[in-house]
């Protein structure tokens, strides 16, 4: 197989509940493919809800980031950063700086996984779409994420247009929406990731869309690259694809994190 040199920064572990394998199976499957280097970024403890099926509890949080020295130790020609995945939702954003500055995390990706207390892309919560206005749906997860961005809190956005995954859509021009975002998301300077996890999902696309990434590489923002693996054939999966997209649209180089200071890997060619 040819080697991958690129980055994985989008890797769970079992600890959130809806993830299998051990985190040295996702490392092993990782060098496989020769990845040059890959972030484990679990969800955080969800603070509005308790639900043992969609992340670890607060005091698992020692025990995560041990575990991610201790690989460090194990795969000595694997760089492996230390990442984390946050919800965020408005009503708990101010409690996440002083509970996340406990860790030495290498980076922060925020997500949006909620909408005004619905959680919109959980299966056992589709009738939730049922008679929903797509549109007024679309523009307040938008508005969010450019919300995230400007907390301050965040590194990366995950999976940037997560509001697709189902394949509903609203029937209108939704151009305005992004760019509005899309700015918002420039002006802070945070990146923002490219996903593969869509692939696999019912929209059977890449988060971002092509018209999505397109804005953000004109307006300057950084790209990570993650596969949100939830088990370890996940890792990587369908990178070639992901190059395939960033070249054509100019992209050169990935955001990489070092204690959540940023640089940039070279995109193979
Ligand atoms: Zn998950
Ligand atoms: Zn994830």
């Amino acid at each position: 197989m040819k080697a991958l040199n690129l980055v994985d920064y989008h890797i769970h572990t079992a600890r959130c509940g809806h993830a299998e394998g051990e985190m040295e199976e996702y490392a092993a499957r990782a060098l496989d493919l020769g990845l040059k280097e890959i972030g484990f970024s679990d969800h955080f403890p969800l603070l509005h809800m308790e639900d043992e099926t969609l992340s670890m509890g607060l005091e698992e949080m020692p025990l995560y980031i041990w575990e991610v020295g201790e690989l460090r130790a194990e795969f000595p020609h694997l760089p492996v950063r230390l990442g984390i995945e946050v919800d965020y939702l408005p009503e708990t954003a101010a409690r996440l700086p002083s509970l996340l500055s406990a860790y030495p995390f290498d980076y922060i990706m925020g997500s949006l996984h909620f909408v005004d207390g619905w959680g919109f892309d959980d299966p056992r919560n589709l009738d939730g779409y049922v008679g929903c206005d797509l549109l007024a749906l679309w523009t307040r997860y938008f508005e969010l994420l450019g919300d995230a961005a400007e907390s301050g809190i965040f590194d990366v956005l995950a999976h940037p247009d997560l509001i697709k995954k189902f394949a509903f859509r609203p029937d209108a021009d939704v151009s305005r929406i992004y760019r509005d975002c899309v700015d918002r998301v420039a002006a802070t300077g945070v990146a923002i990731e490219v996903s593969t996890a869509g692939l696999r999902k019912p929209v059977g696309e890449i988060y971002p869309g092509e018209s999505f990434l397109r804005l953000c590489f004109e307006r300057g923002i950084a790209v990570t690259l993650g596969s949100d693996a939830h088990r370890p054939g996940e890792v990587g999966e369908r990178f070639a694809e992901a190059l395939l997209l960033l070249r054509r649209i100019g992209y050169g180089e990935v955001a990489v994190f070092d204690a959540r200071r940023r640089s940039y890997l070279e995109l193979p060619v």
